[in-house]
């Protein structure tokens, strides 16, 4: 069985700087990535609040340097999901779809997925005018009434996008205040094409073969409305990605990683980062931060067994 001093789980912007971070202290490391390098910031087309890039930078553009630097200190990345992580004395056993890893260290940077609203209609119609990205789906609304659901920064950003596309947009979000920056509220109100549709929510989603209409309640009134939309676009926040590490670390009730200021989880050996991690700013810079903070304490708890062998 191949061995590593660290095993990083998870290719985003966490796991690519603890990757970085990892290889320039010279450990033996592994990044192991389920789909592509990038995570799940890849659904943002433009990352506008990295510092050192006014302006904004392409999110693409920014995983693949992100990638190229961790690689360049001599770290592997390989295709792999994480099925299983055991703990033994020695350390622990990383098991993927197609290969298994023993390693002293483990990273877990597993990032968030997206929430689900619940309501009746969405399984069902769920790729057939119901998404969870604009950026992969805005285009095929184009000239189309649309449906956003959500008020923080993700639905805020994309009802920017995908008001390029769409011919109107209903914003519907349970509350009067926004979640989302300041600066992104001011931007979608200045849009002509957004009509905001306050202390309500989405009870069900209609449509035989694809979405024709939604169903909305004031919850304040609880006054009904039908919506006639060909799409629903849902950003109402993340879910932990953290099953297979279930029982293994402590997790706040939300299935998120709890940790301490070095990424230690409640077992030692095993950090966490990112979106999968307990917090309160989600961004790409604080997941940067994170990531090379995990790496320190790995290799710390490194250096430490070491002396002690
Ligand atoms: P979020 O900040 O958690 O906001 C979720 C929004 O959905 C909130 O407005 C929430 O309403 C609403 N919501 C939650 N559950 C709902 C439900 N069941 N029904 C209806 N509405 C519901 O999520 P996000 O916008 O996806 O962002 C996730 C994280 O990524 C955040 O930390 C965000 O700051 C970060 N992010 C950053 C950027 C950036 O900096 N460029 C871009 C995107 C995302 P309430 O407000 O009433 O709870």
């Amino acid at each position: 069985m191949n061995s590593f001093d660290v095993v990083i789980v998870g290719a985003g912007p966490a796991g690519l700087t603890a990757g970085l971070y990892a290889g320039r202290y010279r450990m033996k490391t592994l990044i192991l990535e389920k789909l592509s390098a990038g995570g799940q910031i890849l659904i943002s087309p433009t990352i506008e609040n990295f510092p050192g890039f006014p302006g904004g930078v392409a999110t693409d553009e920014l995983v693949s340097r992100f990638k190229k630097q961790a690689e360049d200190t001599g770290v592997k990345l390989a295709e792999g999901e994480v099925i299983s992580l055991a703990a033994d004395t020695e350390g622990f056993t990383v098991t993927t779809d197609g290969d298994a890893y023993r390693t002293g260290n483990v990273i877990l940077a597993t990032g968030a997925g997206w929430k689900k609203l619940g309501v009746p209609g969405e399984d069902r119609l769920s790729g057939r005018g119901i998404s969870y990205c604009a950026t992969c789906d805005g285009p095929l609304f184009r000239n189309k009434e649309i449906a956003v659901v959500g008020g923080g920064d993700r639905a805020l950003e994309d009802v920017i996008l995908l008001s390029r596309y769409a011919s109107h947009i209903y914003l519907v979000h349970r509350r009067q205040e926004f979640r989302g920056a300041e600066v992104l509220q001011e931007q979608v109100r200045a849009l002509p094409n957004v009509t905001f549709l306050l202390d309500s929510v989405i009870e069900k989603v209609n449509g035989e073969m694809r979405v024709d209409s939604v169903e909305v309640k004031n919850i304040v009134t609880g006054g009904k409305t039908k919506l006639a939309v060909s799409g629903i676009f849902i950003f109402i926040g993340l879910s932990a990605q953290t099953a297979f590490m279930k029982g293994l670390v402590d997790t706040d009730p939300a299935g998120f990683i709890v940790t301490d200021d070095g990424m230690n989880t409640s077992r030692q050996g095993i950090y966490a980062c990112g979106d999968c991690r307990h917090k309160s700013l989600y961004q790409v810079i604080t997941a940067c931060a994170e990531g090379a903070t995990a790496a320190y304490s790995a290799h710390s708890h490194t250096l430490t067994q070491r002396k002690d062998k």
